[in-house]
């Protein structure tokens, strides 16, 4: 049976089992998914010694997506400029790496029928998460992009990364009050301590509000959208198992129907 693991460190919390064997059950593919902690300086030895043994692929989690990309010896166009990858694939003795967070994402996205084309969209973070989703969802041929960070050089790095014109910067306080978003998307980590990025409350009014974060129950930056006249409020499960299908996608052939899987976690 063809053998992945997601690899990572803490991983004791990590569903990527649970949702690749769903998927594998949908797909009829016979495959073995196991999750596993990485010491942290033994990462680039743990991958190699999986492939030695015959591994076929790998997820990368925290916090090992910037390592994953040094071990590669080749790269998606996403994946180089993520600067991070979260899928592995070996083939004939090379590592390929690939990045679908951002496919997670704009899927998941699209799935709850928010509008991407022509829309003014706020990203607020500039950390993995923010660079990552930056390609995809240009490729959705937003009128507009503003990334947002509380270190706002962080921002501002982005854009020159990018070069490109949708894209500008800025500090939370310094959004202009006048000009509404559409989607208002959270790749903070601000709601893992309980905290909101410091933005205006009027921003949430009519947006679609996305938080990567997700749990049972709705994360501070939800609560806040809700009680702030969001249209749609939406956690990350989706972006966690829309990433997951794009991996499953690459090393089998076959993208899973992620409606049931995500059905079945909620
Ligand atoms: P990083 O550590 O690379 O970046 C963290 C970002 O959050 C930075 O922009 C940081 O700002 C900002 N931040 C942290 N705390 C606060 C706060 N209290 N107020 C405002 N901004 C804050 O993390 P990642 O980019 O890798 O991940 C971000 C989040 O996205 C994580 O919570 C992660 O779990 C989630 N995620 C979810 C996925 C999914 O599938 N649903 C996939 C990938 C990530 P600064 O630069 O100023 O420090």
């Amino acid at each position: 049976m063809d053998q992945y693991r997601v690899f990572g460190n803490p991983i004791k919390q990590s569903r990527s089992p649970s949702i690749h064997h769903a998927f594998a059950l949908q797909t009829q593919q016979l495959i073995n998914y196991q999750s596993e902690l990485v010491e942290l300086d033994q990462f680039e030895k743990t991958i190699r010694q999986f492939m030695q043994t015959g591994g076929k692929g790998a997820n990368i989690t925290v916090p090992f997506k910037e390592q994953a990309l040094a071990i590669c010896d080749q790269l998606s166009e996403r994946a180089k400029l993520a600067g991070a990858v979260n899928t592995l694939s070996f083939v004939n003795g090379k590592i390929l790496g690939d990045n679908t967070d951002g496919q997670g994402l704009v899927q998941d996205l699209l799935n709850h029928n928010v509008q991407l084309k022509q829309s003014r969209i706020l990203l607020l973070g500039a950390g993995g998460a923010a660079k990552g989703v930056i390609l995809p969802l240009l490729k959705q041929s937003p009128d507009e992009i503003v990334i947002a960070n509380r270190t706002v050089s962080k921002a501002d790095d982005l854009v020159k990364q990018f070069n490109r014109q949708q894209l500008s910067s800025c500090a939370f306080n310094d959004l202009d009050n006048n000009k509404p978003f559409d989607v208002i998307i959270n790749a903070t980590s601000a709601s893992l301590s309980g905290s909101i990025p410091a933005i205006a409350k009027e921003f949430a009014a009519g947006a679609y509000c996305y938080d990567m974060v997700y749990g049972s129950e709705l994360t501070p930056f939800l609560q806040w959208a809700n009680e702030n006249g969001a249209i749609k409020v939406i956690d990350g499960l989706g972006m966690l198992v829309g990433q997951a299908a794009e991996s499953f996608r690459i090393w089998r052939n076959v993208l899973p129907d992620i409606t049931p899987v995500l059905d079945e976690l909620r």
